[in-house]
């Protein structure tokens, strides 16, 4: 079994690492936030105090980061990955990151003699906590079937999209519609509410109709109906809105480099936006009920 470095414990990168102890491996954890650092060791992570010694005789680091920024100062950093790890060391990056500096990423990577694997994941916490997420894989093709050993005990689905970024530019286009289909389930919750339908019995129709979506099995954003919903905790973050706000925006400005219209996508971007700045960034995206009913939250 291998010896694997994690950076970024936070919703995701704790559950996940969970599964690779499960699945035989030692982890060493490494996270700016030492409540999130105590948690994951709390379940079998070694902790350490910084990059350089997480990543010291490891065979691949991974890094669960909120976004592009993050992902760079943690490869490029004085005290960063690509400075203190063996170039025999595989890289994989699960975050969801702008193409920009995953090009970057992966530019650098080559340069500095290591592999390079962009492997951002799609089904939430409660599929990180299942082992079932989604990885999208993009690289070299010796990189990424590297990889995939490694993700196998994180994982339900591997999915090998093609050339370096390619992994990124598949979850930006996932992450828009699962964004779009959330607003809808709002719309459709509120409505129906408003229309003297029992939540349940509704949600029981669309659940098996022609409305169905991950959202509404999984974020439905009504207390009391989907376990996972973040509705049943006061909107207490699985998925916060500032990150979300984040991946429409990635997908908004890949419309623009593409000469792409996403009407509904900037529809649902501005609504996003609006919980950022109500203060509302560090809640679940799912109070974006909020926009049709301000009671809500
Ligand atoms: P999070 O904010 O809960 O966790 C990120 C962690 O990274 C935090 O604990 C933070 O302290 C740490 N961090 C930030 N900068 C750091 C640095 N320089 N060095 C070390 N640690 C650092 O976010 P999350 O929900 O776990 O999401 C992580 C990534 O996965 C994001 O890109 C997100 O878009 C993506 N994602 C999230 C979900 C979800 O449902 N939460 C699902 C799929 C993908």
């Amino acid at each position: 079994m291998a010896t694997i470095a994690w950076i970024g414990l936070g919703h995701m990168g704790n559950p996940m690492t969970a599964n690779l102890i499960g699945g035989g491996h030692t982890v060493h954890g490494f996270d700016l936030d030492r409540t999130a650092l105590d948690a994951a060791a709390a379940k079998g992570v070694k902790p350490f105090g910084s990059i350089a010694d997480a990543v010291r005789g490891v065979d691949a680091v991974f890094t669960m980061l909120p976004k592009g920024d993050h992902a760079r100062a943690v490869y490029e950093g004085d005290d960063g990955v690509f400075a203190h790890a063996d170039p025999s060391t595989l890289l994989v990056d699960s975050s969801t990151i702008d193409i920009d500096s995953a090009k970057l990423l992966h530019d650098t990577a080559r340069a500095r003699g290591f592999r390079f694997v962009d492997a951002p994941v799609s089904g939430g916490i409660s599929g990180a906590a299942a082992g079932t997420l989604t990885f999208m894989l993009g690289g070299e093709p010796d990189a990424v079937e590297a990889a995939a050993v490694f993700i196998d005990p994180m994982s339900g689905n591997i999915i090998r999209t093609g050339a370096a970024t390619s992994g990124q530019a598949a979850k930006i286009c996932n992450n828009m519609m699962l964004l779009i289909n959330l607003a809808a389930c709002a719309e459709g919750a509120v409505l129906a509410e408003r229309l003297g339908l029992d939540p349940t019995v509704f949600w029981n129709v669309a659940s098996v109709s022609s409305a169905d979506s991950w959202a509404l099995r999984t974020w439905y954003p009504v207390p009391g109906i989907v376990e996972t919903s973040a509705a049943n905790h006061d909107f207490a973050p699985t998925f916060t809105a500032d990150l979300a706000n984040k991946d429409i925006g990635l997908a908004l400005r890949a419309g623009e480099s593409t000469d792409t219209p996403l009407p509904t996508a900037a529809i649902v971007a501005a609504q996003l936006q609006e919980l950022v700045d109500s203060g509302l960034g560090g809640r679940d995206c799912s109070l974006i009920i909020k926009h049709i009913d301000p009671a809500v939250g």
